[in-house]
């Protein structure tokens, strides 16, 4: 079989040797319930503590500031539908967001509409950024809510998420922020950053898949999500997935360790990749700014092609990438995020979304950039919208 050369890692990543190494002892032998009183039982409460403690940490927060949650969908669910219940109690019923979030946090704020909430979703401009002074604008007296992404899935890029959180810190408005992309790629200080509540998720930094967690800062009242037990300070009923909790906990130390080196080792590859791609390949579009973005994240648009057929065909060279969010490939709509960012549709539709991470290899990125000009000039060839086009520079 050809090597795998993945490049998906904003999808899910892999499962990292100190998560399986804290995960397996657990599934093996620790199978006590944390709310049991004998000593099975304690030893998976203290397990439990001890997590929670660790993830703490590594975002600067306290442990009973953490919520373990089912991921990154349920904790934007979670956060919004109870920061949004929490306002209109008081008679506040306009949220503002912006318009490249995550189908979990954008969905959320849809239903919330049928509800009666009103929704401001800021422009993010062409290059994938959130103006701050705008964010500032669209505050009114009636708005319960303020959730702007971390970093975003498709595009990579960054947002100034302290200074949005000072503005909403001093209006007195709750702020939420999606950082599933962020967590384990950027050193994030949730105190410093003035962040109110946070969204995680283990898979996106080599953490198991179906955990993740809230971050809820002391002093924001948390209701509950599912009623049941006695879990999570009784705002999330369950018997806790304690196997993936400590799994968690320690891909995301692992990941928290040695990240500024990890981040230049990756952002240099990625950096190789789209100036190469910029100067062998003509008619292309680098999406997002170029600095302010994630260090494994290339979003680039090719005119004239389908990002469909441009996957398929790296799929055959064991080159594993998206062509937008994983959501919506399968769809024929263009992704709202490029849409957002104001690109046409016909070109939307060509886009390639390599990410990379540490375990990716310059042999591995040596490798696509061979293939790619080759996949892309024999695709343009193919493709009718590329001959109207070529016709009509001529
Ligand atoms: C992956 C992702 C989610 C969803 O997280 P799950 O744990 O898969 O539910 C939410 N927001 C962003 C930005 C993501 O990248």
């Amino acid at each position: 079989m050809k090597k795998i050369i993945y490049m998906d890692n904003a999808a899910t990543t892999s499962t990292s040797r100190a998560a399986l190494d804290a995960m397996i002892p657990v599934l093996e032998r620790e199978y006590g319930n944390p709310s049991s009183l004998h000593q099975l039982g304690q030893q998976a409460a203290d397990l439990l503590a001890d997590a929670r403690k660790r993830v703490a940490a590594c975002i600067g927060a306290q442990p009973d500031e953490i919520y373990f949650t089912s991921g990154g969908t349920e904790s934007d669910n979670w956060a919004i539908t109870q920061l949004a219940q929490a306002g209109a109690a008081k008679g506040k019923k306009h949220i503002i967001s912006t318009a490249f979030e995550h189908h979990a946090v954008l969905h959320t704020l849809k239903r919330l509409e049928k509800e009666g909430f009103e929704v401001t979703l800021l422009d993010v401009h062409q290059d994938g950024i959130v103006r701050v002074d705008e964010l500032k604008a669209a505050i009114r007296p009636d708005t319960c809510l303020v959730t702007v992404m971390y970093a975003n899935n498709e595009i990579g890029t960054i947002q100034l998420i302290a200074e949005i959180g000072a503005v909403c810190r001093e209006q007195g408005i709750p702020f939420h922020t999606d950082a599933v992309q962020a967590v384990g790629h950027l050193p994030i200080n949730v105190a410093k950053e003035n962040i109110d509540l946070m969204s995680m998720s283990a898979h996106k930094f080599h953490g198991p898949k179906g955990i993740g967690a809230l971050y809820c800062r002391r002093g924001i009242r948390l209701t509950n999500f599912i009623e049941g037990g006695a879990q999570e300070r009784n705002r999330r009923g369950g018997t806790e997935n304690l196997p993936a909790i400590c799994g968690m906990a320690a891909a995301l130390e692992d990941a928290c360790t040695g990240m500024e080196e990890r981040s230049k080792t990756v952002s240099a590859m990625r950096d190789r990749i789209i100036d190469q791609i910029v100067q062998n390949i003509p008619y292309v579009r680098v999406n997002g700014d170029r600095e302010k973005r994630l260090p494994g994240n290339v979003n680039i648009c090719f005119e004239g092609i389908e990002g469909e057929s441009l996957l398929l065909r790296l799929d055959l060279e064991g080159i594993c990438a998206s062509s937008g969010s994983a959501c919506t490939s399968g769809s024929l709509d263009p992704s709202h995020v490029l849409l957002a960012i104001g690109l046409p549709k016909e070109i939307a539709h060509g886009s390639l979304r390599l990410t990379l991470d540490e375990e990716n290899t310059e042999e591995d990125v040596q490798h696509l950039l061979e293939v790619l000009p080759g996949i892309v000039s024999g695709l343009r060839e193919m493709s009718p919208v590329w001959e109207e086009m070529m016709k009509e520079n001529s």
